[in-house]
């Protein structure tokens, strides 16, 4: 496959796009980011790199971090997760709160915010340094130790995160959240303001592509069945209510975030990272989608 050709192609169509969508506001500090930064980064399963544009900048991963969180909890306490959260898209925005009343305070999937603020209690539990052990983690499959929090960005969430606020208050009344719940916002404002480039996150979710080894040594990160499992999740609440529209327009397991960037995977082939901050209505990075089902049109593959 030329991807070197299609990320050209790319490229040149999508140069002059107008910008649709709008850059997230309701975290302070994400509205102060060009609208018009672009970038994309593709590294294939050889261990050869394709890019163009801004795929070198960092920027705040937002809910990616939920994959890199959900990875490590799984690795801490295997099976047991699956009682404390459950696997369904949710059809509802990532924020939302209106199924945790009917369903007992258990949340449907991890890439929900209520999802993952479980699993960032699970990583409080069973870690004496949380961020730490995230950041290690992130270091560890990415072989890159300058990949830090932006801890701007984490205060600037934390002063505004009401929300979350009250989805780890409510899921606590129902016995679903064993820490205190500063303690749990304080590690989830700072996965969420964790920054990695379009380079950066390719390279971190070839892991997936890869069946949990790493490119390089093949050494096993994750179990198959880990793997396995990320990737249906990535695939069926990667993208909250738009879960279904990005495997109907794009056919790859993947996840966004409100900073703009989406990374995707095709299994045994590539991880591509995408970043483009305006957001369409359901907080997905408008151009990002549309650049991604360009990538699988011109490849001709998906996992379908
Ligand atoms: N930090 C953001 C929030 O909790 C992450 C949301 C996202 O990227 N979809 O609202």
């Amino acid at each position: 496959m030329d991807y070197n050709l299609i990320l050209k192609q790319i490229q040149s169509e999508f140069a002059d796009t107008p910008i649709s969508g709008r850059v997230a506001s309701y975290i302070p500090e994400l509205a102060k980011v060009p609208p018009d930064k672009f970038g994309m980064h593709l590294l294939d399963c050889k261990g050869r790199h394709y890019c163009f544009g801004d795929s070198n900048e960092r920027f705040s991963i937002q809910s990616i971090s939920k994959v890199f969180s959900l990875a490590l909890a799984m690795k801490a306490i295997g099976d047991e997760l699956w009682n404390r959260v459950d696997v369904e898209p949710s059809g509802v925005p990532f924020n939302s709160l209106s199924q945790l009343e009917n369903e007992a305070g258990i949340p449907r999937n991890p890439f929900i915010n209520a999802g993952a603020l479980v699993v960032a209690d699970v990583l409080v539990s069973n870690f004496s340094n949380p961020k730490g052990a995230l950041l290690t983690f992130i270091h560890e499959i990415t072989g890159d130790d300058s990949i830090d929090f932006d801890p701007v960005v984490a205060a600037s969430e934390a002063q505004e995160g009401y929300r979350n606020r009250a989805l780890v208050n409510y899921m606590k009344s129902f016995g679903n959240i064993e820490n205190k719940a500063a303690d749990v916002l304080d590690l989830y404002f700072h996965q969420c303001a964790i920054e990695m480039s379009c380079k950066d996150l390719a390279q971190a979710f070839i892991l997936f592509s890869n069946q949990g080894k790493l490119l390089e040594t093949e050494r096993e990160i994750l179990t198959s069945v880990q793997v396995k499992r990320i990737n249906a999740l990535m695939q069926t609440c990667g993208f909250y209510d738009e879960a279904g529209e990005f495997t109907f327009k794009v056919g790859l397991p993947g996840k966004s975030g409100v900073g703009g960037g989406i990374v995707a995977l095709h299994p045994q082939h590539y991880a591509v990272a995408v970043w483009s901050p305006p957001l369409n209505p359901n907080g997905n990075s408008a151009l990002g989608m549309d650049v991604l089902e360009r990538l699988t049109q011109l490849t001709g593959l998906s996992i379908f």
